[in-house]
This record gives structure tokens, sequence and C-alpha cells, in this order.
């Protein structure tokens, strides 16, 4: 820190700068390092089902873990990533840390559940993703019907004659598609019919306050229906408490993601997680209802 400081030191002690930009100066030059110095990290979160209760996924969620600055939140520097660049590196690298990471698991024993990575609109954009995602099954070994790229409304929005040739190849190859944060951008329904989708991932901000709120509560029953109508997945994002999960369960949500079965977690905590909760299925804390 002392070296940057000294490097940008007029700007850094400058009065009239404010703490926001102060912060982005510092972010902006750590962040050409890390990738160089390999400070970012995967961590994973099981995606379980609502039925058996079982992890039938995982979700790839990268970290930074500056020397500097500790662990910094995907949030604080992936918007300023973005901004200078550097978010393709950053999630081709997850991408191929997680479908290696993911295969080590199987090749140990581990059942072959999806690993799910999030991919920018950069990434998406970028002709070279088929290549990435080419290139990184052959090298880990992975199967491709393991691998769930989520896709933002943002992303699928932005190009849509190109995004639908895109996302029909990515298809041929065997892979799944899902889209994130579904009901926070403003996509027209209709595109969820153009597009080869598996997956819709149900944005927290609605299942927060379903249990209490009548609207949110509305909007989840119907955008299961829907998805369910279309042949998708349904996955509920930021699961806090079991009445929550009793309500999604009861109306037939496939799957939960959240802090009530797992926050993200570092790769090696993993398998002990995944084993301990399928030795004794029948756990209060992750008991599921019967189907009903
Ligand atoms: P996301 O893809 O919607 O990921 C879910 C976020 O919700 C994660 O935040 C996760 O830690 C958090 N979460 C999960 N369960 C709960 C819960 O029960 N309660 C609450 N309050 N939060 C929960 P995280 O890891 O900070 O990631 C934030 C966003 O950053 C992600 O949202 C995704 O859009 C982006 N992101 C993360 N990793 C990558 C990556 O490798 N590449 C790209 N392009 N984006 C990424
Ligand atoms: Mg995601
Ligand atoms: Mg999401
Ligand atoms: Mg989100």
């Amino acid at each position: 820190q002392a070296k940057e400081q000294g490097r940008n030191g007029y700007q850094i002690y400058d009065e009239s700068m404010n703490a926001k930009a102060l912060e982005r100066i510092i972010l902006e030059s750590q962040l050409h390092k890390a990738l160089k110095d390999e400070e970012f990290e995967v961590y994973y979160q099981p995606q379980v089902s609502c039925r058996t209760g079982e992890v039938v996924g995982i979700e790839a969620l990268v970290r930074w873990n500056s020397k500097e600055l500790g662990v910094v939140e995907p949030g604080r520097f992936l918007p300023l990533a973005e901004e200078i660049g550097l978010v393709i590196q950053i999630d081709q690298w997850v991408m191929r840390e997680a479908c290696r990471q993911h295969k080590l698991w199987i090749d140990q024993g581990l059942p072959p559940v999806t690993i799910a990575v999030n991919i920018s609109g950069q990434q998406f954009l970028k002709n070279e993703l088929l290549d990435t995602v080419t290139a990184v099954l052959e090298r880990s070994g992975l199967e491709p019907g393991l691998l769930e790229l989520e896709l933002t409304e943002g992303v699928l929005m932005a190009h849509t004659e190109r995004t639908v040739k895109t996302l029909e190849a990515l298809k041929g190859m065997g892979v799944r598609l899902a889209i994130d944060d579904f009901g926070t951008g403003f996509s027209s329904l209709s595109y969820l019919k153009r597009f080869p989708l598996d997956v819709l991932k149900i944005d927290r901000t609605f299942i927060n306050d379903i249990t209490s709120d009548p609207d949110d509560a509305a909007i989840t029953l119907a955008t299961i229906e829907m998805a369910h109508t279309l042949k998708l997945q349904v996955i509920a994002e930021g699961v806090e408490t079991q009445a929550q999960l009793e309500f999604l369960t009861r109306n037939r949500c496939d799957m939960y993601q959240g802090y009530l079965f797992s926050k993200p977690m570092r790769p090696e905590e993993y398998p002990r997680l995944f084993l301990s909760h399928h030795a004794d299925h029948a756990a209060p804390d992750h008991a599921t209802p019967d189907p009903v």
C-alpha cells in the first residue's frame, strides 16, 4: 500500500477528494495486480432441492482476497472491473477454477451436481465466450451438462439477435442456461420464450418478505407458475428462514439457495458440509416438509 500511496500521493492527500473517489483510486490500482498475483478466490454456495433437501447444484461466487484491503465483496469491485475492462479476465478465471474444482470433487466421489457461474455483460458480448466455454470444458474434463451459465436480464436484452444466436450455440454444446436476478430488470416476458433457458432464479428482493408481504408472495407465485409453463426450473435466491422455505416448497418452487442452508463457503469446507448433510438427511435444520 505504501508504494501505491507514493505513486498517487498528491491525489491521496488532496483534501478536496472525497472518500469514494479515494477508494476508487486505491481499488483500481490494486485490481490490476490482483489478477497477476492470483488474489481472487471462488466461494461456493449450494443450491438445494425444495422437495428432497438434497444439494443439486453449486453457484461459484468470486471473492477478492487482497493483501492490502482484506476480503473485498464482488459488489465493491465488479462494477469497477467492468469499467476498466478487467471483468472478462476475472470471469474467465472463475469459470476455469470452478470447473477444475468441481471435476476434482466428482473424481473424489462427490455427486456430479450442476456448477453455476455468473457471466458479465461484457463477457457475454465477446465472441470468445463460446471459445472460452469450449476450452474450459475441454481442459477440466467436466461434462457440458454440468456447467450452468447465469445471465441477467440486462445482458439478455442488450442485443437480442446476437443473444439468441449465442445462447443457441451454448445450448448446442449442452451447457445449461439460467436467468439470474429475475424480476429486477425490465424484460419483456416474451423473451423468456425466445431464449433457450433452463432455469429462472427469482431475485432475493422478492423472497425477503414473501411470508409477510402479499404483493411479493403474489409475484413469486406468478413467476413460479409462468416458469413451469415455459418448462423452466425455478430457484429462489436468498432464502433465510424456514418459513420462506415452507412457503416456496408448498408452492412448487424447485430449488432454493440462501443462508438458511449455507452461506457461500471456501472450497475446503464444501465436501465436509456435503457429507455431513447427506449423512443425517433428516437434521431439523435442513428438513423440508413433504411435497404436497
Ligand atoms: P448473484 O449472482 O445474484 O449471487 C447471489 C448473491 O446473494 C451472492 O452475493 C450471495 O452471497 C448472496 N446471498 C446468497 N444467499 C443469501 C441470503 O440468504 N441472504 C443474503 N442477504 N444474501 C445471500 P455475492 O457473492 O456478494 O455476489 C453478488 C453479485 O456479484 C452476484 O449476485 C453476481 O451478480 C455478482 N458476482 C459474483 N461472482 C461473480 C463472478 O464470478 N462473475 C460475475 N460476472 N459476477 C459475479
Ligand atoms: Mg448468480
Ligand atoms: Mg442472483
Ligand atoms: Mg442478486
